[in-house]
């Protein structure tokens, strides 16, 4: 043996001692923080927080109750997740075909019968510097959480080109499940060349005359299953094409997307009255952004080796906002399962058992239900009533549209308040066309406040509670 492989072995012992070491150091420092003992004096406590409703939340809740767990699902902005806005899936484990909302339809009835309990209110912030976790939510509850799974999603990315905001939920979206019926027989743009991109144009073409698919690159990026898919004469895929401008007018709305040529090098106008986004997603991990948590560059959770752990014991993350390659409803699933059986342990090592938590059954935190629902209308006469007698906010719904799913508890909620001195209703438009034409209704979910007897805001993204109230008390009273 020569001198430099001395010198090498040397080096490998101290650093392998300097690792055990800096192992022992940390992994002491994380359980001496972490224990029972930090629990005396607290109320609510929250053995198991789930937030967000998708294949994953729902799985890592199953199998969290399944261990005889108080499990609490915060249902999020998004009740049932992504796989809602999917029509046919195909590659669920199990099933030839199947509804992407019968697959959350069937895995909240099997965590409803497992003994979870949903919460229809939003996490504003979680505390994740000391143990148990305090999580503050819209309505002011608080709670202590001993573990959090983080199956928060990720959302759909938006352009950021001329005239996107301008005609957004008037003519540009995210949803076509939700806004397809209003561009029967209309010419249509899908921006983007994944497999969302072909769900969008699928969508659509029960309903619009023609899809025209933008794709930036050479090729798309959606599995070939897929692109056979759009092989029909109503389908135009442009390659080599980027949006440059969403173009319209007040009085005639979105009449058309300036785009440009790459290879050829020239812009030219494609006169079509929908554009629909299918760009990818953003992860959703904004209630982290000053945590711990390891996040990579593009704001994914990165999750501990094979396991669902995060660098913060006691904080798990499953789905689409701890992967930002597979994203699937079945890998989602699988990474929810797992999640529950990881925060089985790190409970288990806590000594926190199902017998240890009937003892603390008094001091748990259970959530409210909440049941009142709005009046329902249909038709022009009904409504005209209703706003010439007190100001009115009118809420228009389908059952099909995930996002109106998550306004209706909320508008509900904030009704109560108010009921001696605002009309709530709602319009489902799917048995409502009167009203659909009158209001010239293009997206739902779609909110309108009349004050005098006249629409006076119309608002298309999904308000909170906080910024619902705020509106009623700046402008209705
Ligand atoms: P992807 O990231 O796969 O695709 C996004 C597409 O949008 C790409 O073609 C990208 O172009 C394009 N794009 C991004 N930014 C812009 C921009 N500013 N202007 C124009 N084009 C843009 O996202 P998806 O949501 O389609 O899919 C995400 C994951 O979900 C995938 O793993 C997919 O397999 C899965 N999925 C599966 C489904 C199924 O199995 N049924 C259905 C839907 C999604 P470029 O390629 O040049 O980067």
């Amino acid at each position: 043996m020569n001198k430099f492989s001395y010198l090498l072995i040397i080096s490998l012992l101290f650093s392998g001692l300097y690792f055990k070491n800096f192992y022992l150091i940390n992994s002491l420092q994380a359980s001496s923080k972490i224990s029972l003992d930090a629990l005396a004096g607290k109320t609510n406590i929250l053995p198991v927080l789930v937030i967000g409703s998708g294949p994953a939340g729902l799985m890592a809740a199953i199998y969290s109750a399944r261990a005889g767990l108080h499990v609490v699902v915060a249902e999020g902005p998004q009740p049932g997740g992504l796989l809602t806005t999917t029509t046919e899936v195909e590659n669920w484990p199990g099933d030839t075909s199947i509804l992407g909302s019968d697959i959350i339809k069937g895995l909240r009835s099997q965590a409803l019968a497992s003994g979870v309990t949903f919460l229809q209110d939003t996490i504003k912030e979680i505390e994740t510097t000391n143990w148990p976790f305090l999580v503050k939510t819209e309505e002011a509850l608080e709670f202590n959480c001993l573990t959090i799974v983080m199956a928060t999603g990720s959302t759909p990315k938006r352009l950021g080109i001329k005239g996107e905001d301008e005609f957004w939920g008037n003519g540009v979206t995210t949803c076509a499940l939700c806004d397809a019926p209003f561009f029967k027989n209309k010419d249509v743009v899908v921006i983007g060349g994944g497999d969302s991109a072909v769900e969008e144009t699928l969508q659509l073409l029960p309903y619009v005359r023609s899809v025209t698919v933008l794709v930036r690159s050479s090729q798309m990026r959606a599995s070939q299953v897929m692109q056979d898919k759009l092989k029909t004469n109503r389908v135009k895929i442009l390659y080599n094409h980027v949006p440059k401008e969403i173009l319209g007018t007040d009085q005639d709305g979105l009449v058309g997307l300036k785009v440009y040529n790459t290879q050829q090098k020239i812009e030219h106008i494609l006169p079509i009255t929908g554009v629909f986004l299918a760009i990818g997603h953003d992860p959703n991990t904004n209630l982290l952004a000053n945590s711990a948590v390891k996040k990579d560059s593009h704001g994914y959770i990165v999750p501990l080796d094979r396991s669902q752990k995060t660098s913060v014991p006691g904080i798990f993350a499953a789905g689409d906002v701890a992967d930002p390659e597979y994203r699937q409803a079945g890998t989602s699933a699988g990474d929810g399962s797992k999640a529950g059986i990881d925060l089985q342990r790190f409970l288990q090592s806590l000594n926190w058992t199902s017998e240890l938590q009937q003892d603390y059954e008094p001091l748990l935190f259970y959530p409210l239900s909440k049941t009142q629902s709005l009046l329902q209308i249909s038709s022009k006469k009904e409504l005209e009533e209703l706003i010439n007698s007190k100001p009115t906010i009118v809420d228009f719904y389908a059952n099909y549209c995930p996002s109106c799913l998550q306004m209706l508890p909320v508008i509900e909620s904030v009704a109560q308040k108010y009921l001696d001195v605002i009309n709530f209703v709602k319009v489902d438009v799917e048995s409502s066309p009167e009203l659909v034409d009158y209001l010239k209704i293009l997206k739902i979910p779609c909110l309108i406040a009349f004050k005098d007897g006249k629409p006076m805001a119309r608002y298309h993204q999904t308000l909170n509670k906080a910024e619902l109230n705020s509106f009623i008390e700046s402008n209705l009273i």
